[in-house]
């Protein structure tokens, strides 16, 4: 079953590895599908917390949804949260340096998420970021979206453009999934 696509991708790089077994996400957050099977699409994504002082980054949490529940998740988000969230990140991602990024380095994915794929700030310098990437079985998938950087900053700025509604229910998962109370969801937002 293996198609020109797969046989291409590159594999899943370490940072999107499970960071305490450095094994792969391989099962989705919600329905337990087994995503190594490749049959499905999914995301991961992960938040880390940087203690600039210390030098020390630390992972605060990460899953991988498979496209189904991804779409059924994004689904129940309010249209309007969606509308502003697409049309923010169109306008305010520097895509000519993500693109640079990708030329120079086009074996080593890592690179590619060296900054904020909005602000530009390089990750050393930023207290909170969230990466996320799609996948297929053991593949890197970037046909869809090139996997991303985004820091604290523009998280920020992506949080206020969310309704009410998306807010509770971008909250809600996290508090099924992770059981991290609303006040610290603002640390990620489903893209
Ligand atoms: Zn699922």
């Amino acid at each position: 079953m293996e198609d020109q696509e797969e046989k291409e991708g590159l594999p899943i790089p370490d940072i999107f590895l499970n960071s305490d077994t450095k094994a792969p996400l391989s099962h989705c957050i919600q329905c337990d599908h087994d995503l190594m099977q490749g049959d499905r699409f999914y995301m991961i994504e992960k938040v880390f917390k940087r203690y600039l002082q210390l030098d020390s980054t630390q992972v605060l949490f990460e899953y991988a949804v498979c496209s189904e529940c991804y779409e059924r998740m994004r689904g129940a988000l309010s249209k309007e949260s969606m509308t502003n969230l697409s049309a923010y990140m169109m306008t305010n991602t520097d895509f000519q340096a993500m693109q640079l990024r990708m030329q120079e380095h086009p074996e080593d994915p890592e690179k590619w998420l060296s900054h904020c794929m909005i602000k530009g700030m390089p990750k050393e310098d930023l207290t909170e970021f969230q990466m996320g990437a799609c996948f297929k079985g053991d593949k890197l998938v970037t046909s869809f979206m090139p996997p991303f950087m985004i820091g604290n900053v523009a998280m920020e700025e992506m949080n206020e453009l969310l309704s009410k509604e998306t807010k509770d229910e971008m909250d809600g998962f996290m508090d099924d999934n992770f059981g991290i109370p609303p006040e610290l969801r603002k640390d990620l937002v489903l893209i």
